[in-house]
């Protein structure tokens, strides 16, 4: 008894933190996975986290883990939110110039950093710049994780406006995933109209499964 109420009141305790404050709509034909790269930081966290918040939305946040080591308290705010956090790499290095030793280290440390923050062991790695190959998947694969590119890149690292952000948003079908970053002040203004174009069209928020590398219901 003791215990089914102790595991009722944690599920009730996750539900309530994870509701978001904008309903999402009644129905989800489908899942997209949004992904922000680049942080964590002081400077742009709080407010992503508070626009997806507001807007009922989850995502994928893929973290370098030299950010993860100097901003711990942003990892746990992101898994506070509801987010997934992803290895982003330690010093986003064009990995495939790298040796295979090289590589190890990118992504042990990064894995370190994200879960001695709290943020959990990631399951899920975006290779920086979307460059891979064999060595790296080797090395991937010695530490659990998938690799994650995107069907669709917003382009918000090459100064896309607020306009073709939102149009990229509205490209993803059921199970894609969108390549975003945490730190353009377009991305950051984009949310809202993100989160009206995806409940217009009756597609949700969801997880990036580590299984398939497509977007599913969280
Ligand atoms: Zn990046």
């Amino acid at each position: 008894m003791r215990r089914t109420a102790l595991l009722l009141a944690a599920g009730l305790t996750a539900a309530t933190m994870f509701t978001p404050a904008v309903a999402q709509a009644a129905t989800c034909n489908g899942y997209v996975g949004l992904t922000f790269d680049d942080g964590p930081s002081d400077a742009h966290t709080p407010a992503l986290l508070n626009a997806l918040r507001q807007n009922g939305l989850r995502a994928t946040m893929f973290n370098e883990g030299q950010y993860a080591a100097a901003y711990p308290a942003q990892v746990r705010a992101e898994a506070a939110a509801g987010m997934w956090i992803g290895n982003h790499s330690y010093t986003h290095p064009h990995l495939t110039q790298e040796s295979q030793a090289q590589m190890d280290s990118e992504l042990s440390r990064t894995q370190q950093a994200i879960a001695a923050a709290g943020g959990g062991t990631p399951k899920l790695f975006r290779p920086p710049y979307g460059e891979t190959n064999a060595t790296l998947r080797t090395v991937e694969a010695k530490y659990g994780l998938t690799q994650i590119i995107w069907d669709v890149d917003s382009q918000d690292w090459n100064g896309a406006s607020v306009d073709a952000i939102v149009q990229a948003n509205a490209r993803l079908t059921n199970g894609q995933i969108i390549l975003m970053h945490e730190w353009p002040a377009n991305t950051l203004a984009a949310i809202p109209r993100i989160a009206q174009g995806l409940a217009a069209r009756g597609l949700c928020a969801g997880r990036i499964s580590p299984q398939t590398g497509r977007a599913v219901a969280p």
